[in-house]
């Protein structure tokens, strides 16, 4: 395959572009990039449209786009405390029509790898994970998936109810299966796995030291939320007498396999420390807004070295998972709290490329180099939204949000002329209206 008239912005090292350029796909991978005179071969005349790496979400939770529109003007524990009761009623079959849902939605946004952090078991509840595997199978994008976990229940001071807490047994055993059964190591995976115990306020220490051991016998990152609000700073700082950054140092979590969602209330130490550490963060600034939660330091992250990502967070929090909104979410917030130089364009389409596939530790994706696999997404720039712009990359960015024109992930397409090519868009959506009502209050 052969793309050809296209402006690209690979994304590499260099942050090279090329305005009159050309992509090679071979077997799944890019062979060349370049500008100029294509090399010889059928060709697919993109017309002057944009081309950038796949888009990489590195935080969502699937299943809560079943339960949009709720606790409208909760913070987070508040948030949290009303839906846990609701959630409980998750089963595989709505996982799967969620999950559907939810990634059809990315892959129109123009995602092609997604991170779903999920932490849902009710009691006897089988397939979970496997319901949201499926799902991205069916519709072509790559996905991490990860064992997630709440054992600190309300009666033990935690925030979840007692009947969605595990027993730590039960999910190291369940993370072990799922990690044999799923789990593709290597470049190209289509499906991994992670390990991912909920939150400091939802996890025991005992848990969260015992999901890194797990995780790093077996070479797999782990992730948890981090440092969202002021409350969870309080909440960590009377239970365990330290902030939250330093409460996963003492557990031994800080380290270069390590990301954390949000990282919003962060002190300077706190910032050096990730930095250090090499610890990953996965910046929501959407679900922060929505929240009241605040605004993430992102250019003192990006400063200070720290390998940071977007994530779209769950559609509860956020109710649009677009991850092309995500980029201009990411420019204006930092902006709004470092000036008009705190965030180019560039940078944040770095954060949703290069940032996301450094976050999840992967090299094979992220960028448009020979080598890596072929996930493109290809945005038509001839719209109303972008007459006028002489920059592509920046008008994507400002202008945004945008659905993609055509998506390819390891040289298949998963997209074209904005619209999903292996499930009816209406269909998915018709599914997911009628589970979802099971959810109602
Ligand atoms: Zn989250």
């Amino acid at each position: 395959m052969l793309l050809t008239n296209a402006w690209v912005a690979t994304m590499d090292d260099a942050g090279t572009e090329h305005r009159d350029g050309w992509v090679l796909v071979e077997d799944g991978l890019v062979r060349a990039v370049g500008g100029g005179e294509p090399p010889g071969g059928e060709r697919l005349d993109l017309g002057g449209a944009l081309v950038t790496p796949g888009l990489v979400n590195t935080h969502h939770h699937l299943y809560q786009t079943l339960t949009r529109t709720r606790a409208q003007e909760a913070d987070l524990f508040t948030w949290l405390k009303t839906l846990y009761p609701v959630w409980a009623r998750l089963d595989a079959e709505a996982e799967y029509a969620a999950a559907r849902t939810g990634i059809g939605e990315l892959a129109l946004s123009g995602c092609t790898t997604v991170f779903d952090h999920h932490y849902v078991f009710p009691r006897g509840e089988a397939g979970l994970i496997e319901a949201e595997v499926q799902a991205a199978r069916e519709l072509g994008v790559r996905l991490v998936a990860s064992r997630g976990s709440m054992d600190l229940g309300e009666s033990d001071g935690g925030l979840p109810p007692d009947s969605l807490v595990e027993a730590i047994d039960d999910v190291l055993a369940d993370t072990e299966r799922l990690v044999a059964e799923l789990h593709e190591p290597g470049p190209g995976a289509r499906v991994q796995v992670v390990v991912a115990p909920c939150s400091p306020f939802s996890a025991t220490g005992t848990l969260m030291e015992a999901s890194a051991e797990l995780a790093r016998k077996h070479g797999l990152p782990l992730h948890t939320h981090l440092a969202e609000t002021a409350e969870e700073e309080a909440y960590c700082l009377e239970l365990y007498g330290c902030r939250p950054v330093e409460y996963l140092e003492r557990l031994g979590w800080l380290d270069g396999d390590v990301w954390c969602a949000h990282c919003v209330h962060l002190s300077e130490d706190d910032i050096a420390l990730l930095g250090k550490t090499g610890t990953g963060v996965a910046h929501c600034p959407t679900s922060n807004l929505r929240l009241g939660a605040g605004v993430a330091p992102v250019r003192d992250l990006l400063d200070a070295h720290v390998r940071v990502g977007l994530g779209l967070d769950g559609s509860a929090s956020n109710e649009r998972s677009d991850i092309s909104l995500e980029l201009k979410q990411a420019l204006l917030v930092a902006r709004g709290r470092g000036g008009a130089t705190a965030l180019t364009a560039r940078e944040a389409l770095r954060l949703g490329t290069r940032g996301g596939a450094a976050v999840l530790r992967r090299d094979d994706i992220g960028a448009i180099e020979a080598g890596r696999c072929a996930d493109l997404a290809v945005w038509r720039m001839d719209g109303l939204e972008h007459g006028g712009a002489d920059d592509l990359v920046a008008s994507l960015v400002f202008a945004g949000p945008q659905r993609v024109d055509r998506l390819y992930v390891g040289g298949a397409e998963v997209v074209r002329d904005g619209h999903l090519v292996n499930a009816d868009e209406q269909a998915i959506a018709q599914e997911h209206r009628g589970i979802a009502r099971r959810f109602l209050a």
